[in-house]
């Protein structure tokens, strides 16, 4: 078929593709362990879904207004200034169908042909897509784990031309789990301000922070870089509400208003059951949350001990999110069976099919020699997929 040029070039997303074979081997009844999963293992508290059940029996149950009911918009806003002392107005609020669709509708609304959108990798994978189907040009930044995966104000500022349009960042990053501390935001935010460009700040993981990490929101640190600052956000990941699909924007009023209409030619509102349920999630008892936070920092050490414990492995201690993403370089370019296992796919299909264990390949996220594990699966499962890693790779044979 004579398919468009734009579609053509997209491929679809790598971390679904390994969820994917991984379920097919196990539906032949293999026992498959996985660590591809991108979302949380629990259930959505019970009080969140009550107020949906509510919602469908007070028959609330039509279309909503484009950019979310007033009730869910205020619930943002006093989140904004509960946690992160931001004040936003309504009109600076649009609600999406997940943190995804307010980053599509984003890219849509502030990228034109030739702006270039600076990236840090490793990177949420999704990014460069998204600014790609917008017509922009991503402009890929490594950082290293011996700078804790964080992009430096000198390789912000060396990167920046007449043509950028913003930067992307992550914190907590998806898959790295490297999240910015509030000297290190400064320090970028005053070349953000100095060269005049946006920054675009995923802040989906910020409820995930394990030790004595205190989250800042860039936006928070003056009101200058405030206005230079888009947030994308969403209840998927703090609430384990990923199939709820509700995300949403904050930043300035021009651009939420571009994004409302861009919203209001395409999906429409979003769930008008899922926005009550959100409303509860934000505004409700936030204790699921912290109980979520402790199983996930417990299941952290216990993974990170665990890959460090391998010889040929080294893992960065994650300070958010719920992945790991250890160095195996190492045990590239080993052989099995003949065949060079040369890349970070390479290893994890010889871990997929020999040792039954699925994780996603390094590459995916712009970050070769590397794989991503999530640690949103029992503990159960991360000691059993560990012995199987370590087993498995036992088998390789010399480098060639
Ligand atoms: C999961 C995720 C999102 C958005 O998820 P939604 O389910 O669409 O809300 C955004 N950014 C990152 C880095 C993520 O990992």
């Amino acid at each position: 078929m004579d398919l468009s040029a734009r579609v053509c070039q997209l491929s679809p997303s790598p971390t679904l593709a390994i969820t994917a074979k991984a379920a097919s081997m196990r539906a032949k009844g293999l026992d498959v362990i996985s660590f591809g999963a991108g979302e949380p293992d629990f259930d959505t508290p019970g009080h969140i879904k009550k107020a949906a059940i509510q919602a469908i029996d007070n028959g609330f149950t039509k279309y909503t207004p484009v950019g979310g009911i007033e009730e869910l918009k205020d619930a943002i806003i006093e989140k904004f200034k509960r946690d992160n002392g931001l004040h936003y107005e309504r009109q600076q609020i649009l609600v999406s169908c997940g943190g995804k669709h307010a980053l599509y509708n984003l890219a849509q609304a502030l990228f034109d042909t030739a702006d270039e959108v600076i990236i840090p990798a490793p990177y949420w994978v999704s990014y460069p897509p998204i600014a790609e189907l917008a017509g922009a040009t991503p402009v890929i930044v490594k950082t290293s784990e011996e700078e804790g995966f964080k992009i430096s104000p000198d390789q912000l500022r060396e990167v920046i031309t007449a043509r950028t349009k913003a930067l992307i960042l992550n914190s907590p990053c998806n898959p790295t789990g490297a999240a910015y501390e509030r000297e290190e935001l400064e320090a970028l935010a005053e070349i953000i301000l100095e060269k005049q460009i946006y920054v675009i700040s995923d802040e989906i993981y910020e409820k995930i922070v394990f030790d004595d990490f205190r989250f800042t929101s860039i936006a928070s640190l003056d009101k200058a870089i405030a206005e230079r600052t888009i947030i994308v956000h969403g209840v998927s990941k703090t609430y384990a509400m990923t199939g709820w699909r509700i995300g949403y924007t904050a930043g300035p009023a021009e651009l939420i208003k571009a994004m409302t209409s861009l919203q209001s030619q395409s999906t429409s509102n979003p769930t008008s059951i899922a926005q009550k349920a959100a409303v509860e999630a934000l505004s409700g008892p936030q204790q699921p949350v912290r109980e979520m936070v402790q199983v996930f920092h417990e299941r952290r050490d216990l993974i990170v001990n665990r890959l460090n414990a391998v010889e040929g492995i080294s893992c960065f201690n994650p300070q958010g999110a719920f992945y790991v993403f250890p160095n195996l370089s190492t045990w590239l370019g080993r052989t099995h069976e003949g065949r060079n296992l040369s890349n970070s796919l390479d290893l994890a299909d010889y871990l997929l099919t020999k040792a039954n264990v699925a994780l996603v390949p390094g590459a995916s996220f712009g970050a070769e020699g590397y794989e991503r594990l999530s640690f949103a699966t029992s503990t159960e499962n991360i000691e059993k997929g560990l012995s199987r890693i370590e087993e498995a790779l036992s088998h390789l044979g010399q480098h060639q």
